[in-house]
Formats: structure tokens, C-alpha cells, sequence
């Protein structure tokens, strides 16, 4: 696919900007690509909207070419959309926390269970209690049975005889009496959504009010996933999406639809039989896995990467010329954060070799911009460019702004004002004063 957009965009003059065509060109191929993934058709339109409200009109920077440019967006927004990286199970609440199971036969319910059991256990040192709620089918209480056991972890003793409801609830009773952390409840499935499923989930949940709602989906259902995930969510709520089957030929498209459609989390992912096979999920590898590339990821890179040179180059420019307002110190400041702070900008700048290791040894806190930058943000863009008229009531609304006390704003102000005055001697040709610029 990157291939046929760069082919698709370089064949085009370079226009400064993306036009709409050039978009709507990429876009087509990145519509296949999403649909080969097997992401849900709504999913797909809702995507590729976003993608060309943002890309249209974006401006190519130089020394990209606007096939990269493009799949820089797409790459981008896919991340976006898939979500955060290291979300966790919520488990901060009065124990015995529940944890509810819920999905389709199949989908990996029960083992996804034992696993997140184990890893609690384990890892996290909660005493778990398992119970299933599975009274159709005999042998899947036993199977939640044998893998507790596997993992070391207690399952409820069964009672024949009684209902889902009244398993949870004993559960719940049980975990109380026995001082347990965490009670995972596993539902029992259908090969198909039905009310009395439904019905019956919503029950387990109303007598137990679960602490996280897990929905387990078999990352291989393609467009089916979008109505599994819309059912239980309308019917049951849930709080997080684990996938399975990820160690599957899929390309993972159910989770863009997963997430597109409830707008939950996607919390873990399995990843085999095995009942260590469970992993965090990484929206960039599965961006990366859905848009079927292998070489999208240096290609991004590569764009990323050429787009930062160019900022701290721009403003390196800027310094050299003696203009250096708050603005181009927030910009600065996400720089640092990402090509090695203070050393990283500083090294851009010609002449710097000599200082170095003066650099170096300022010992600077690289931590410390990303609160400076919050600083700055909560400014005016009239107040980032003439910083003088910062006086005590605009510190004190700019502090609150940021969470930080009135001083931290008179400190950045400080360092503000040392740092233009570095530029302007280093624009004069002199380098006086960048240790004290650097809290020497
Ligand atoms: P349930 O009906 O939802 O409880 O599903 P089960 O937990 O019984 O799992 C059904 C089948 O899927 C079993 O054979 C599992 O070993 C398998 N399975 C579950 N999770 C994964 C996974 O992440 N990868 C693979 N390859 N198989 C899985
Ligand atoms: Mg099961």
C-alpha cells in the first residue's frame, strides 16, 4: 500500500498543500487496505472522513513527499483512533472488586479468564476468585475448574441446579467470607447475540455491579465484531475490549472497528492457547498490522523525523536571528521532550561544539519542559508573544491555568528572558551568558 500512495502522490506536482484530489486518491487505497483488514464498513467511512479533514489543505512540509505526508496522517489518525497505549484494568474499589466476562461462544471467554487470573495473581498479588456462571453447558464450569487449578487460582465450588444470578451472587458472598481481592465472573455464550442472553448478562450485572465489564471478541470475526460489540454494549455497558486470537492470520481490523463503534478501551490482547499468551495492547503495532505494511513504520519514521529536523531547524533559525518568544520556547520545549532535550536543539545550532561539554555538564532536568510547555500553553497567544505584560494577576490565572505556583511562571519567565538574551549575543556573534542561560 505505501508503495501505490507514494507512487499515487509523487506522480503529482508538488502543490505546497494536499489538494482534495491528491486525498481522495490515497484515500481509495487506504479504504482497500482497511476493508482487507476486515474493518467494519461504518468504521471505514467514519476513518477515512477524519483522515481527509485533516489532511486536505495540510501542508506538505519540504523534504517529505506528500505520499509520505499522506501516510504519516493515516498512520496517525489510525493510532489516535485505536487509543491509548497501556490502558489497565480498573481494579480500585472496595474488594471484593468484580470483574464481569461477557461475549460471544467462543470468543475465548473462559480462557481469557484463567489468563487475566493468573496474571493478577502473579503479577499483581490480588487473591482471585473464579466462578462461572456457564449452566448450559456442563463441561464449561469443569473448564474453568481445570484452569484455575492450572494457574493456581480458586474457582467457586459448583451447586448444580442453580441459576447465573444466583451463582453470582454466591460468588460475590463467598469473596467476602474469604477475603478475596477480585471476583471474575464468566458468562456463558451464544453463537449468536439473543435477548435471553442479554437479558440474562444484564441481570448478572444489575446483582453484582461489576467494577470493569470486559467484552471478549475474537479479533478474526471481521464485520460481525461491530454488531457483537454495539449489542453488548446498548444492553450490558461495558468498560474495556479484550481481543483474542491475535496470534491469528488476521490483520486485526475488528479492533479499529471494536473501538470505533463502543469507543472503549481496548485493554488487553490475547495471543494464543496458551494461558500466559495475554499482552497489552500497542495501538502502533496494530496500526501498523491493519494497514498491512511492513515498511510503513520506517517510512513514518523517516517522515516524523524529517518533520522534527525541520521545526528545530525554523526555530534554531529564529534563536540565530535574536527573536525568541514564549511561543517559539513551547515550541522548543516539545523538541527536547523528543530529539534529547537541551542537547539535542542546542547541537543544531552552529558553533555549539566548543561548549559542549558545558552542555553537558548543566545537568539539565529534561522532565522539567513538559510542565514549562503547560506553563505556556495556558498563556494568551497575545501574552506568549509580548511577555511583558504578564504582570501578577495574569501569572496568578496562567499558574492556575497550568497547576503550578505563580513562582514556576516567574522561573520560566526568567529563563525566557536569559535564553533571548543567549540568542541575541549568539545572533552578534558572541557567546556569552549561555551558562547562565542554562542555570549555571
Ligand atoms: P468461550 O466460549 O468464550 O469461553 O471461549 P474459550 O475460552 O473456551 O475459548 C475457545 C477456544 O479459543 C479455545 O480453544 C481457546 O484455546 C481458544 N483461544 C482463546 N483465546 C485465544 C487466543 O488468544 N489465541 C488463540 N489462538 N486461541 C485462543
Ligand atoms: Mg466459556
Amino acid at each position: 500500500l505505501s508503495e501505490k500512495l507514494s507512487g499515487i502522490l509523487d506522480s503529482l506536482t508538488r502543490r505546497g498543500a494536499l489538494s482534495e484530489d491528491d486525498v481522495n486518491a490515497a484515500l481509495r487505497e487506504v479504504r482497500r487496505a482497511l476493508l482487507e483488514a476486515d474493518v467494519a464498513l461504518e468504521v471505514v467511512r467514519s476513518f477515512t472522513d477524519r483522515v481527509r479533514s485533516r489532511a486536505v489543505g495540510a501542508e506538505v512540509i519540504r523534504s517529505v513527499t506528500p505520499g509520505q505526508m499522506v501516510v504519516k496522517i493515516v498512520h496517525d489518525e489510525l493510532v489516535a483512533m485505536l487509543g491509548a497505549e497501556g490502558e489497565t484494568l480498573d481494579l480500585e474499589a472496595v474488594p471484593p472488586v468484580p470483574v464481569l466476562m461477557v461475549g460471544l461462544q467462543g470468543s475465548g471467554k473462559t480462557t481469557t479468564t484463567a489468563k487475566i487470573a493468573r496474571r493478577l495473581s502473579e503479577r499483581n498479588r490480588r487473591k482471585v476468585l473464579l466462578a462461572s456462571l456457564d449452566t448450559r453447558r456442563p463441561a464449561a464450569m469443569e473448564q474453568l475448574a481445570v484452569l484455575g487449578e492450572q494457574v493456581g487460582v480458586a474457582t467457586l465450588p459448583i451447586v448444580p441446579g442453580q441459576g447465573a444470578v444466583q451463582i453470582a451472587k454466591r460468588a460475590m458472598e463467598a469473596a467476602r467470607l474469604g477475603g478475596y481481592d477480585v471476583v471474575m465472573l464468566d458468562t456463558a455464550g451464544r453463537v449468536t447475540i439473543d435477548e435471553e442472553l442479554m437479558e440474562e448478562v444484564a441481570q448478572v450485572k444489575t446483582a453484582t455491579n461489576p467494577h470493569e465489564v470486559l467484552l471478549v471478541a475474537d479479533a478474526l470475526t471481521g464485520q460481525d465484531a461491530v454488531n457483537t460489540a454495539r449489542a453488548f454494549d446498548s444492553k450490558v455497558g461495558v468498560t474495556g475490549i479484550v481481543l483474542t486470537r491475535m496470534d491469528g492470520d488476521g490483520r486485526g481490523g475488528a479492533a479499529l472497528s471494536m473501538r470505533g463503534v463502543t469507543g472503549k478501551p481496548i485493554k488487553l490482547v490475547g495471543t494464543g492457547e496458551k494461558i500466559d499468551a495475554l499482552e497489552e495492547f500497542h495501538p502502533q503495532r496494530v496500526a501498523n498490522r491493519i494497514l498491512g505494511m511492513g515498511d510503513i513504520v520506517s517510512l513514518v519514521e523517516k517522515a516524523a523525523e524529517t518533520i522534527d529536523a525541520e521545526k528545530a531547524q525554523r526555530i534554531a533559525d529564529k534563536m540565530r536571528k535574536g527573536k525568541f518568544d514564549l511561543e517559539d520556547m513551547a515550541e522548543q520545549l516539545a523538541q527536547m521532550e523528543k530529539v534529547g532535550g537541551m542537547k539535542g536543539v542546542l547541537g543544531m545550532l552552529p558553533g555549539m561544539g566548543k561548549i559542549r561539554s558545558q552542555i553537558e555538564q548543566a545537568n539539565i532536568d529534561d522532565s522539567i519542559f513538559r510542565r514549562q510547555r503547560a506553563v505556556i500553553l495556558s498563556m494568551t497567544p497575545h501574552e506568549r508573544r509580548n511577555p511583558d505584560v504578564l504582570k501578577a494577576s495574569r501569572k496568578k490565572r496562567v499558574a492556575a491555568g497550568a497547576g503550578v505556583k505563580v513562582e514556576d511562571v516567574n522561573r520560566l519567565l526568567k529563563q525566557h528572558r536569559q535564553m533571548a538574551d543567549v540568542m541575541k549575543s549568539m545572533g552578534k556573534g558572541g557567546r556569552g551568558g549561555l551558562g547562565a542561560a542554562l542555570g549555571n
